[in-house]
């Protein structure tokens, strides 16, 4: 077989048909509908996997100088929360989970009715696809939204100010986030699967995958598997473009890819000094 033909049959066997994810879907279909078809499952989804997604980080920063090959990583490598600063932060998410998620959680119950679930699972190009989008559109939203916050004062004080606490971010700090910010995330999370008319599949790892990239831009650790590292080319910030929006708050205001930031002139890059520090560790 020639290598054409190879990638002609992976093509038309996996990535373009629904032939890989339709087994899936339909056991998800099958066992659980009745928990897939409820308004509540996206919030429970999100909400789960921030906490269960924040795990392992946290426990680095508990372990410490106890794991010191994990510490190599760490970007800013004298600066580590402290249990008064992770509580902090354990507490604000408290606070909004229980006067904002749980709130909007009960009003989607009463409210929404139980969504259809399709008999197709999407391909799996579909998929990705719908996933990239999803996160290309809320990089553009979250730019402009994070750039005004910046430059108008009364936006920024008001709103935004309360994520700015720890310039050296780390995991749990990922929600330390006022509720007006919560709630637009929220919405345009919601939003822009509908808008881009994506299978609830799509839907669903896109949720899952934003709240992966999200911890992991506030995680302070640059891994050598850091999504930044993984996607070539500096199309995507991560955690070392992250954590410099929090040492130095004019730059890089998009959450995920660096296009915005290059094309405004706010884009900056992980500091030499920084590096050599973490280096000499
Ligand atoms: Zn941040
Ligand atoms: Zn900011």
């Amino acid at each position: 077989m020639e290598c054409r033909d190879i990638i002609v049959d992976l093509w038309s066997s996996y990535i373009g048909s629904d032939a890989l994810l339709q087994p899936l879907w339909d056991r998800m279909r099958i066992n659980y509908r009745d928990y897939l078809r409820s308004p509540l499952f996206p919030i429970v989804l999100t909400v789960s996997s921030y906490f269960v997604l924040c795990l392992p980080f946290l426990v680095c920063d508990i372990m410490g100088d106890k794991w010191a090959w994990v510490q190599q990583f760490k970007i800013q490598p004298n600066r580590r929360p402290t249990a008064s600063m992770l509580l902090h932060c354990a507490g604000v998410t408290l606070y909004n989970h229980v006067f904002l998620v749980f709130p909007a959680s009960v009003a989607q119950w009463v409210w929404r009715p139980p969504v259809d679930l399709p008999d197709k699972a999407p391909s799996l190009l579909e998929l990705i696809a719908g996933v990239i989008g999803n996160l290309l559109l809320f990089d553009f939203q979250y730019f402009i939204w994070h750039l005004l916050h910046h430059k108008i004062c009364w936006l920024y004080v008001t709103f935004h100010a309360i994520h700015h606490k720890y310039s050296a971010p780390f995991a749990l700090a990922t929600q330390c986030l006022g509720g007006w910010e919560l709630v637009t995330v929220g919405f345009w999370t919601t939003l822009n699967p509908v808008i881009l008319r994506c299978h609830l599949l799509t839907t669903w790892a896109f949720m899952v995958l934003h709240v992966y990239v999200s911890i992991e831009d506030h995680c302070g650790y640059d891994f050598p598997w850091s999504t930044s590292r993984l996607i070539p080319f500096g199309i995507y910030g991560g955690p070392s473009k992250h954590d410099v929006h929090h040492q130095k708050p004019n730059s890089n205001f998009a959450p995920h890819f660096s296009h915005w930031d290059k094309i405004f002139g706010t884009h900056a890059d992980f500091s030499f000094s920084t590096a050599m520090k973490r280096k000499a560790l």
